[in-house]
Parts: structure tokens; sequence; C-alpha cells
């Protein structure tokens, strides 16, 4: 069969000829203004705002079968997208745990995407890219140089690595390649009942069942009770369950508290069980002098899942799962598929490869932006942020502690700031409802974005810190405007 003839234009999706490539240029230099104007310009505009009706309209429109055009597409996204985020980026923002973003991490995005590289194995710069990168966590960490690890989408799919890794490790027979059935007992996991819910998740996919999961009562400072764990674990025993994995927490969602993971680490020794860490944000203390005695004991961990995109900043989603063991974390997954097969000569060399030491096969770069970011700003910078967002922190405590209106909900170690404002006479349901109202009119007039919580039945306004654009001043603000809204609607 021979070419079609020349004549016969095929089709792109490149722009088509000189002044094509010149027109997507300019209109590149002006999107990078725009973008980098946005964030200049963040603290002047709301931290979020409702979407309007026809906005909201425009964005249920049915597939385009025509071009468009690149232009239009941008304009639509400034009218209907750009202006109607939850609002991480902002100051004012402190909900559920997130992080900013960088202006250094767009450029990173663009660049990455134009390499438009897919790290799962193979020889290529990539991968050694973020290779390094975990080289430079486990530093910033003070972990042991030996062992392996992954990048991944974020702290979910992080722990789902983990726990994965745990069960295949513990289990005896490896039953990522069994089954569950061969185990023939019922596999037990365990961790506090202030844990968050992707461990929940993560058991459901790895088979073990959420019924398999044990949450331990805690103390008054939200931290794992020992002795309940102990018991538990001797009680499944005795039972003929066979124990996987303890599950610690630096830094628990809720109130930003972390078990005792020395004496977890001794448990898990003394058993033969795995110890893996959800340090989603609160690993990242570890980094800190001053505050790496909160999660002492973390080097002892044989997983640690934890965040990029929360309390380093960088842009969604990048998350990190390290391993003491190379050879178990290598083992975890089962994989051997004949066109993945590593050869002597040209591409397909390199030594392990990503798609062996995790689920995905196609993976985004995403270690680029952690590269970048780590050598644009250095190791040191994020020390110092990490500092100034627990002594903020520390400082809206005090000024909760301080103000005779308001109550607080939780002790403060890290950057969790949980507190209530209480007006006289009203019962612990009043309360809740009032301020659930303080919540939502702080997050419907655009003036702070906290979310919220519940602790031994109180609700509580959650600020969770991991905000770099925040200042003192923006904290002073939130305790008036709370003080202020929960005077009018209480009607005192
Ligand atoms: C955020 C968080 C997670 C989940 O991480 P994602 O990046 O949102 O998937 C897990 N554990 C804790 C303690 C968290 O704060």
């Amino acid at each position: 069969m021979t070419a079609p003839a020349t004549e016969k234009k095929l089709h792109t999706l490149d722009p088509e000829d000189q002044q094509q490539w010149q027109e997507m240029r300019q209109l590149g230099h002006r999107m990078l203004d725009d973008m980098f104007t946005w964030m200049e310009t963040i603290r002047e505009r709301k931290v979020w705002q409702p979407i309007p009706a026809e906005v909201r309209n425009r964005l249920k429109s049915p597939l385009p079968e025509e071009a468009e055009g690149i232009e239009k597409a941008y304009e639509d996204f400034t009218r209907d997208v750009l202006p109607y985020p939850l609002g991480n980026p902002h100051p004012h923002f402190w909900g559920w745990v997130k992080g900013n973003g960088t202006p250094g991490g767009v450029l990173a995005e663009m660049v990455r995407a134009t390499m438009n590289a897919n790290v799962f194995g193979g020889d290529q710069s990539p991968h050694l890219v973020e290779e390094q990168v975990i080289a430079w966590l486990r530093q910033m960490l003070q972990l042991p140089a030996t062992g392996s690890g992954i990048l991944g989408s974020g702290g979910s799919t992080a722990n789902l690595m983990g726990l994965t890794v745990a069960r295949n490790a513990v289990a005896g027979l490896n039953p990522g390649r069994t089954g569950l059935l061969k185990i023939g007992k019922q596999m037990t996991v365990y961790c506090s009942a202030q844990t968050h819910s992707s461990i929940d998740k993560s058991m459901d996919m790895i088979g073990i069942g959420v019924e398999g999961l044990r949450h331990i009562p805690v103390t008054d400072k939200f931290e794992i009770d020992l002795d309940v764990l102990r018991k538990t674990i001797a009680d499944d025993r005795a039972k003929g369950m066979l124990p996987i994995c303890i599950i610690a927490n630096a830094g628990t969602v809720n109130t930003g508290a972390s078990d005792d993971i020395n004496a977890i680490a001794d448990i898990c020794e003394r058993e033969g069980i795995w110890l893996h860490i959800d340090g989603a944000f609160g690993a990242l203390a570890a980094i800190s002098p001053k505050l790496r005695g909160q999660v002492a004991g973390l080097e002892r961990a044989d997983s640690i899942a934890f965040d990029l995109h929360k309390w380093m900043y960088m842009q969604y989603g990048i998350g990190c799962t390290l391993f003491k063991s190379a050879e178990k974390h290598r083992a975890g997954f089962n994989q051997d598929a004949t066109y993945l097969s590593h050869n002597t000569r040209g591409m397909a060399t390199g030594g392990v490869w990503f798609s062996e030491l995790g689920f995905e096969l196609s993976r985004g770069f995403r270690g680029l932006k952690a590269w970048m970011s780590l050598k644009e700003h250095g190791a040191a910078k994020y020390r110092r942020l990490i500092e100034q967002n627990v002594e903020q922190a520390q400082y809206l405590a005090e000024l909760v502690r301080k103000a005779p209106e308001l109550e607080l909900l939780a002790p403060v170690p890290l950057n969790l700031v949980c507190f209530r404002y209480v007006a006289k006479g009203l019962d612990e349901q009043k309360l809740n409802t009032l301020n659930q109202n303080i919540l939502f009119d702080l997050q419907e007039q655009g003036i702070a974005a906290p979310t919220s919580t519940v602790l031994n039945g109180k609700f509580a306004i959650r600020v969770a810190h991991t905000n770099y654009r925040t200042t003192y001043e923006d904290f002073d603000r939130l305790v008036r405007e709370v003080v202020r809204l929960g005077k009018e609607l209480s009607g005192k």
C-alpha cells in the first residue's frame, strides 16, 4: 500500500503554521501574565464566593462538536472557572488541610507539561529526578539513606501503597499473589479513633475490610490509648486473628495530635507487625529541630505516607510513601508482563522501575515541581515556613484563650486550632448550631475559610494552618470576626 497523496491534509493538534505558533506563543505570554497577576493580587479578592446560577448552567453546556479555539476556551476559563474555587491559595484559607501552591510551581507545571514524560521506568532523566527527590525527602526527614520510596498523587494513595506492602510483607503468604482466602485468617490493622478516613478506604481496597480495622480510643490529648491498643492486639491474637499493622498518626487531621510513635514501634517489634505512619502533613514536623520531638521515632517506621501538596505547599497532587526495606517494597506489587520487561541496552533499561513499586503504570512527572521547588527555595526555607505556621497557630490559640467569648476545644501541639464561640445560657446543641452558623457566615461572606470538625460532641471551628500567605493580623481579624458574628447570631 502506498502512502496517500501528499496533498491530503493530515489532522494534527499542533498549530498549523508559523503564524499559528506565534499566536499560541502570544496567548501563552498573556496567560502567564494573567496568572501571576491573579496570584499577586489574591488578597484583594474574597477567599470564597458562591457560584452564580448562570455560571453553573454554562458549566453544563453540551460537548462542543466543532473547534472553539484555545482563546475562547481561555475566556470561558477566566469567566466561569477561575473566580470560583474553594480558595486554598488565599491567605484566609484554613479549611481541611490544603496547601497554597507557589508561583515557581506554576512554571514547573508548565515545563513538566511540555516534556509530558511518563515516569513509569526506562532510562530517562525524569526517573533520576524522582529518585533524587525521594532521596532529598529522606534527608529532610532525617531518615536513613537506605530504603526506597515512590511519589504518588497524595496522602490517600500514599497510605494505600504503604498498607498494600504491609499486608503482603506480614501475611506470610503474599496475598497479593495468592488472594486473601489462602491466608485463612482475619487480618487486623490498628489505629486510633482519630485516624483519617483514607485508611478505612485502604482497608476496603486491600481486602482486609473496615471490620478488620480496630479504631482504638484516644486520650484527652487525642493520642492513641496504648493500653487499649496492647490489649486489643492480644485479644485478637487469642481469637486466632492475624495482626498485620499498626498505623501511627503523625499529626491527626482533627487536632494535629501525634501518637507515641516510639511506644508503638516497640509494640510492633515485639509483635512482629508492620509500623505504618500516616504523616500526611505532620511528618513534615520532622524537618524542624524545634518540632521533631513531636514525631520522635519516625525513623523506626516500616512505611511513612505524607503529602507535598499540604505542608510543602506544592501544586496538587503530590504525595510520597517511604519504605524502610527496598526489598519488601519491591515485593509488595506483583507484576510481570513481557511488554514491560527490562532490556540490557537501549531505552528499556535502568534499575527498578517506579511501575514496579506501585499500582500505577503511567505516571505523570509530578516529581519535577518538587525538584524545582527544593532547588528554588532550599530546604531551610521549608523548615522556617513550617515553624512559622506552628508559631502562628500558637498565636491564634493564645488569642482564643484570651477571648472570654471563645473556647479552645483541643490542645494545639502543631498547626491545627479547634475552637468555638460560647454564649452564656446556651446548651450544647444550641452552641453547636450557633457555631455552625458562624462558620457558614465566615465562608459565605468571604471573610475566611476555616472548616469544621466535631470533638467530644462539640462542633468546632477548625483552622488547619498550612498557609504561607497568612499574617498574624489575619488571625487577629479572624478572631474579631468570629466574636462579632457570635454576638450578632446569638443576639447578645
Ligand atoms: C489529608 C490527609 C490524608 C489524605 O491525603 P490526600 O492527599 O488528601 O489524599 C490522610 N491523612 C491525613 C492525616 C490527612 O490530613
